[in-house]
């Protein structure tokens, strides 16, 4: 797992910081960066001048290096070794072909089971990624899907009867 870089490597050394034109995939909104890059690590994110955020960023956009570089940041599948409701899950390393596999057997167990539509599909917000979400539940034959707008807002002020929506009705709505 990648580390906060050394004070060391944070240090101006402008010859060997090439700055690499990008978008901040933080929200929506997409605000144009230039990412400091040393020696394959990023050093510093600031906003882009000639975009149309002018140079500014929010706070969140300004901490987007500390995403990349948490210590806790999850690399890697990992799986629980003990019961659920221990103090301690037991984490221990997987590969992605095994993480995968056990997400898919456990789709075809729920489905055999209980049908497609006891699975929804849920995301966070959209960083375009919504068309391979509706794919997956298509090709799962399942008509469920949460998002962000169904927990927090959007149709919660059209929904008399609470917060949460499994949406069928309310993607019905939209495409
Ligand atoms: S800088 Fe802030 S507003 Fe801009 S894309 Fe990133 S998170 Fe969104």
């Amino acid at each position: 797992m990648s580390g906060w870089p050394a004070e060391e490597d944070l240090a101006s050394k402008e010859e060997d910081i090439q700055v690499v034109s990008g978008r901040c995939y933080e929200c929506h909104v997409q605000c144009g960066v230039l990412v400091h890059v040393r020696h394959g690590k990023v050093v510093k994110v600031e906003g882009d001048p000639n975009y149309v955020n002018q140079g500014a960023l929010c706070p969140k956009g300004l901490a987007a290096m500390r995403n990349l570089y948490h210590r806790e940041r999850l690399n890697y599948p990992l799986t629980r070794t003990r019961p659920k409701g221990e103090a301690d899950p037991g984490w221990v390393r997987i590969t992605w072909e095994e993480a995968l596999d056990r997400i898919v057997a456990k789709l075809r167990q729920v489905k055999a089971e209980y049908g497609a539509h006891a699975i929804a599909i849920g995301q966070g917000t959209g960083r375009f990624t919504v068309a391979q979400h509706l794919r997956l539940k298509n090709s799962l034959g399942s008509a469920n899907t949460i998002g962000p707008s169904h927990v927090c807002r959007g149709d919660a002020g059209t929904d008399p009867g609470g917060r949460f929506i499994l949406t069928r009705q309310a993607w019905q709505d939209r495409l």
